[in-house]
């Protein structure tokens, strides 16, 4: 984690949480992060929820973020959400290419490409999420991998405005699985990912968050976080439950 790069912490709810649920969260989880200074911190409920969040977190210094949109400014999309939609509610963050909207969803890179520039337009901060597969892995394919993603996925981005844009690697095998890439892993391909930005982009990929996901909980985060070039988390199963959300977001500050 570099000084120019302010630490991030989301919490990617999926599909969990009601509204009832997503206020009585709010109401345990702010109290325990109140005066935590440093960081930045963004809860992404399902979308039904976001004005609950927004609502229970004002004033607060929680950013909320939605999990998905669509990149139309309006249109015959049924049961999807255009930017501006989000942006009147007060949204500040969008996950865009989650690896379960790629799998499930059909989520492409063609459609991301101008998700993101959709997502920038309307003032978000696209948490833009890459990853590989075991198998990818396992045959030495993650650069290729990861790298083919974001050369795809930011092909509408010029270098002024690539710090505006935040990367998630979430290898696929780590997510929800309880199997964490070790900090050493994570740290590797996160770096690959930096250099792969700055071939294209320059001397704006330094001042990019790229933030790791993939079973992270309060027990290994501040191992994470010791990393140079790991600027944050995504965090899914551990950020439902606020005592543990709450210490993943006291990382402690390396010396
Ligand atoms: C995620 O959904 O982005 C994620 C990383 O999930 P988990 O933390 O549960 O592995």
């Amino acid at each position: 984690m570099a000084p120019e790069r302010r630490p991030l912490i989301a919490g990617n709810w999926k599909m969990y949480k009601t509204r009832p649920e997503t206020a009585a969260f709010c109401a345990a989880f702010l109290p325990l992060v109140a005066g935590v200074e440093g960081r930045d911190v963004v809860l992404c409920p399902p979308a039904v929820c976001l004005e609950t969040a927004l609502a229970a977190t004002r004033g607060a210094g929680v950013g909320v973020g939605a999990q998905t949109m669509h990149f139309a400014a309006e249109g015959a999309y049924t049961g999807e959400i255009a930017p501006r939609m989000l942006a009147e509610l007060g949204v500040s963050h969008v996950i865009l290419g989650h690896s379960e909207r790629r799998q499930y969803f059909a989520e492409n890179d063609a459609d991301l490409a101008r998700k993101v520039r959709a997502a920038l337009d309307a003032g978000f901060t696209p948490i833009l999420c890459c990853g590989e597969t075991l198998e990818e892995r396992e045959a030495g394919r993650t650069e290729a991998k990861v790298g083919g993603q974001l050369d795809a996925d930011l092909a509408e981005v010029d270098p002024a405005e690539l710090p505006a844009v935040t990367v998630a690697y979430e290898p696929i095998w780590a997510i929800g699985t309880g199997r964490t890439a070790t900090p050493e892993t994570a740290q590797e391909t996160v770096a690959f990912i930096r250099r792969r930005l700055r071939e294209r982009f320059g001397a704006a990929a330094d001042r990019v968050r790229i933030l790791y996901g993939g079973s992270v909980k309060a027990a290994n985060i501040d191992a994470l976080m010791v990393q140079p070039d790991i600027d944050g988390v995504l965090v899914g199963g551990a950020s439902l439950e606020a005592q543990e959300f709450a210490r993943i977001v006291r990382f402690v500050e390396p010396a």
